[in-house]
């Protein structure tokens, strides 16, 4: 049973649809077919968000190893981090069956689910997801084990991101919005499926899902300043296939360098600006079916 869910909003103050929407959702009340279920509804970094940041100090979302929370620095979202592990978790005993932890991206990734695990309860919300919602990417980050991950969904003993864009830091856009809740109530509508156990009746079909590869850098000269930008023919095109040969970046002085794996890639987080300092042009990821 999937009984004490979290939605939270805000974990990254200048990603406004979940702000919003637990905004709303505070205010007009979650749509009555989840009166069964036991939704909190929760603002992660107030401070962040009077500020239209992502964070004051440090990532919020990079707080949660068991390594960090055992040592927090003075940092404003480290200290937060240790509030809300008492609230959510704590991690590893926690007391939340199902953290929900939404974001945006600036990168053209429509209505994305991140899931942490691919076990059964895993791919039976990915595939319930998508059969819902045919136009929503799922992504799977299992390159480590899921108590590894720093993220604040894994406060919960389950947690999973919703990821839509592309959206410009600390705007609200209205189809993005409708994607987020469109997304937050197919996850919602799955945990009441689960809980009734009717999920075991119906056969969903497998589905879609891409395998998180690597970060891909920018590339720098010797100084670390960038030598070029995302080549016109890769922006946007989020979980599109790369083939080997196709252009990734334009050079400031005029020249095409092309994708040099070995095998097709989906590219995505494609010019993420929050990526920005870190150098990160795009991730890869394999396609795959679960
Ligand atoms: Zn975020």
């Amino acid at each position: 049973m999937v009984n004490s869910i979290a939605l939270i909003g805000g974990t990254h103050g200048n990603e406004t649809s979940g702000i919003q929407l637990i905004r709303n959702w505070q205010d007009f009340g979650l749509p009555t077919r989840f009166d069964e279920l036991n939704v909190s509804l929760n603002i992660a970094n107030q401070a962040a968000i009077d500020a239209n940041v992502r964070f004051i100090d440090e990532d919020l979302n990079r707080q949660f190893t068991f390594e960090r929370l055992a040592t927090p620095n003075n940092a404003k979202e480290a200290l937060l981090a240790q509030t809300l592990n008492q609230k959510f978790g704590p991690k590893g005993e926690s007391n939340t069956d199902f953290v929900i932890d939404i974001h945006n991206t600036t990168s053209a990734m429509g209505a994305t689910l991140i899931i942490l695990e691919a076990d059964e309860f895993h791919i039976s919300l990915a595939r319930y997801v998508k059969h819902q919602m045919p136009e929503a990417n799922i992504l799977l980050e299992d390159e480590k084990p899921y108590l590894e991950h720093a993220y604040l969904c894994t406060t919960g003993k389950r947690g999973v991101m919703i990821e839509v864009g592309g959206q410009p830091q600390g705007v609200l856009r209205e189809d993005v919005y409708l994607l987020t809740e469109a997304m937050a109530e197919a996850v919602l509508d799955f945990c009441v499926a689960f809980n009734n156990g009717t999920l075991a009746t119906v056969q969903l079909p497998e589905c879609e899902v891409f395998r998180l590869g690597e970060n891909i850098t920018f590339p720098l000269d010797e100084a670390g300043k960038r030598t070029a930008m995302i080549h016109h023919a890769l922006q946007d095109k989020d979980f599109e296939p790369l083939l080997p040969g196709m252009p990734i970046f334009r050079t400031f002085d005029g020249h095409d360098i092309t994708w040099q794996g070995e095998s097709t890639t989906y590219p995505h987080f494609i010019n993420e600006a929050a990526y920005f300092k870190l150098d990160v042009a795009f991730a890869t990821a394999q396609r795959i079916v679960l």
